[in-house]
């Protein structure tokens, strides 16, 4: 055991909306490639794998801890200090102990492997660590990854179905687009065929597979081509999620500096839903989930199964797009600040007013919706 370099329990930055109450294990820091001009979560930082055991000592922690919380009468009804005092938490342990009570307390069902690309490591070790959480934790239905499609390339199929038999039973993929041009603008590092590959093989290994797209990233020019493919690759593979992640431009991105010298022309909210009608358009019905569960999308209710309400989406873009210039800004602003939930919302007098009154206080016009509104939404990145 390498025990002298143990820095305690770790966690990453981040996991898809989808985990939130998720078990968090950090596998590998930061992101081994790292070069995605729209992405700032792991610049600056170096990629490195933990040993096998600090992971597993890191999953005997949470375990250790979910033995003691199991021992407190009416834990829901006990606050999170009183646990602390009960329990005797050290100092060194207080994140333990925190990501211990979010998973117990959310019932045990999920654990999400961090950081970027789990699968970048031996598939045995994979094997050792996805095998550890399941005996120590019978009750988890779910253990997920990140994964690069280039690195799924590299793992062939036997050892994926062996992953999945080890209680891996979900992969997050950021195709982001289906674009060999946007894939190659953005740095991405793999190609529409690569993705296709990828995806059909995870689900052939038996994993559930979540594919990312993000409207907006081929800017103004490759809008359509970027919805198209994206759609085309999505057809081919039919994975079981589509998970919609609007392009934000974050402080420090190469894309946002990108925007700033004019290299890359941003699409506004209304191109961004001619981009998305037009990817639907060009969808099959094919047996998907779309899934809108990140705060930077505009119609959030495009959320449900493809196979029967692809017609339905395509009508949600349509009825945006059909409304007047200055309901798209109060829509836009009501959204962007919580005030709005839905298209239907509009019809709320109330909401409408409250709406009204938050474009006036910001100075929003149809003209200036769309750079007043990118500040606000970038408080969420
Ligand atoms: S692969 Fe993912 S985490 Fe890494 S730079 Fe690209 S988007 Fe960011």
């Amino acid at each position: 055991m390498s025990e002298s370099s143990y820095r305690g329990f770790e966690q990453g930055p981040i996991r898809p909306p989808s985990e939130a109450r998720s078990l968090l294990i950090r596998v590998t820091r930061n992101c081994p490639w790292n070069r995605c001009t729209f992405c700032p979560v792991y610049k600056g930082q170096k990629y490195s794998k933990r040993p096998l055991d600090h992971v597993l000592r890191d999953i005997d922690s949470v375990f250790r801890y979910v033995e003691k919380l199991k021992t407190i009468e009416h834990l829901l009804s006990v606050p999170r200090q009183e646990l602390l005092t009960r329990l005797s938490v050290p100092a060194d342990e207080l994140d333990v102990f925190a990501s211990t009570c979010n998973f117990a307390l959310s019932g045990m069902r999920s654990v999400f492997l961090q950081d970027a690309n789990s699968l970048i490591i031996k598939p045995e070790e994979l094997i050792r660590i996805v095998s550890h959480l399941r005996s120590r934790f019978p009750e988890v239905k779910r253990i997920t990854s990140y994964a690069r499609a280039g690195t799924v390339a590299k793992i062939d199929d036997e050892e994926l179905k062996a992953l999945f038999a080890s209680g891996l039973n979900r992969i997050h993929i950021g195709m982001e687009s289906g674009s060999d041009k946007v894939l190659k603008q953005v740095s991405k590092g793999c190609t529409k065929a690569a993705l296709i590959e990828a995806g059909r093989r995870v689900r052939a290994s038996g994993m559930e597979l979540s594919y990312y797209y993000m409207p907006g990233l081929g800017g103004k020019e490759l809008s359509s081509e970027h919805a198209r493919e994206s759609a085309d690759v999505l057809n081919l593979v039919q994975p079981d999620f589509i998970r919609i992640r609007s392009l934000a431009l974050p402080p420090g991105a190469q894309l946002t500096k990108q925007c700033m010298c004019g290299d890359f022309e941003k699409p506004g909210e209304l191109d961004t839903c001619r981009e998305l009608r037009e990817f639907f358009l060009h969808l099959n019905d094919i047996p998907s989930i779309i899934r809108s569960d990140h705060i930077l999308n505009l119609l959030i209710e495009i959320d449900g199964s493809l196979a029967t309400e692809r017609q339905h989406f395509i009508e949600v873009t349509n009825r945006f797009l059909e409304l007047s210039s200055y309901d798209q800004m109060v829509f836009i602003v009501g959204r962007r600040t919580d005030r709005i939930y839905s298209l239907a919302d509009l019809a709320s007098p109330a909401i409408y007013r409250d709406c009204e009154t938050a474009c006036g206080r910001l100075g929003v016009t149809p003209e200036n919706v769309d750079r007043i509104t990118a500040r606000i939404a970038s408080r969420y990145i």
